[in-house]
């Protein structure tokens, strides 16, 4: 989803770039600006975070990209079983996991219940601590971020356990003679 999304920025911006001059530009309900082509089709793109009016507030122009997921450290897994549940968490979908500054992440996708139609908040005055303190600053609405690793779908997941794992031991049989008296043999009347 994110690479998405990043695509989709990148093709706005390169958008931008090309038509930018050639057009004239108007705002839109969103307040994201829109380019009219000779009133034959319009292209909404994305507002720049240095080309922010003055005053104006970037989440204004977001779809509110950090109110839809919720993130969490997880133990770095370490074996097989580990990997098994993370894997056994994103065949629900919608979950994704990433490492960064080697901590490892679950990532739930998963839009706010407050969260109002126009992607602002609906409990503003009465939001939780930890989105009171996130910024815009340092947050993914240029979706630029890089991970050390992220995993989208569970098969990719499973496919770096399995190249990272040292392999499974096959099961051994014992050649040795079992006695008799550890073997129990069904009584057959
Ligand atoms: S903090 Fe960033 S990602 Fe979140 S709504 Fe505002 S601009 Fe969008
Ligand atoms: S409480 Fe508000 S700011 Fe926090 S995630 Fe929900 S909609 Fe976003």
């Amino acid at each position: 989803m994110k690479r998405v999304e990043q695509l989709v920025a990148r093709r706005s911006t390169s958008l931008r770039a090309l038509l930018g001059n050639l057009s004239g530009q108007s705002g839109c309900a969103t307040g994201i600006p829109e380019i009219r082509l000779g009133g034959q089709m319009s292209i909404t793109v994305k507002m720049r975070k240095e080309d922010l009016p003055a005053g104006e507030v970037l989440c204004s122009y977001c779809t509110a990209k950090c109110c839809r997921y919720f993130a969490f450290p997880i133990d770095t897994p370490k074996k097989r079983q580990d990997f098994s549940y993370l894997r056994w968490f994103m065949l629900h979908g919608r979950v994704g996991v990433f490492v960064e500054d080697a901590v490892w992440y679950l990532m739930v996708f998963a839009d706010c219940n407050h969260l109002r139609p126009d992607n602002l908040c609906g409990i503003y005055e009465d939001r939780p601590d930890i989105c009171r303190s996130y910024s815009t600053d340092n947050c993914e609405y240029d979706d630029d971020a890089v991970y050390e690793k992220y995993f989208e779908t569970a098969e990719q997941l499973w496919e770096y356990a399995l190249a990272m794992l040292p392999p499974e031991k096959p099961h051994r049989f014992s050649t040795r003679p079992v006695a008799v008296s550890t073997v129990s043999l069904p009584v057959i009347a």
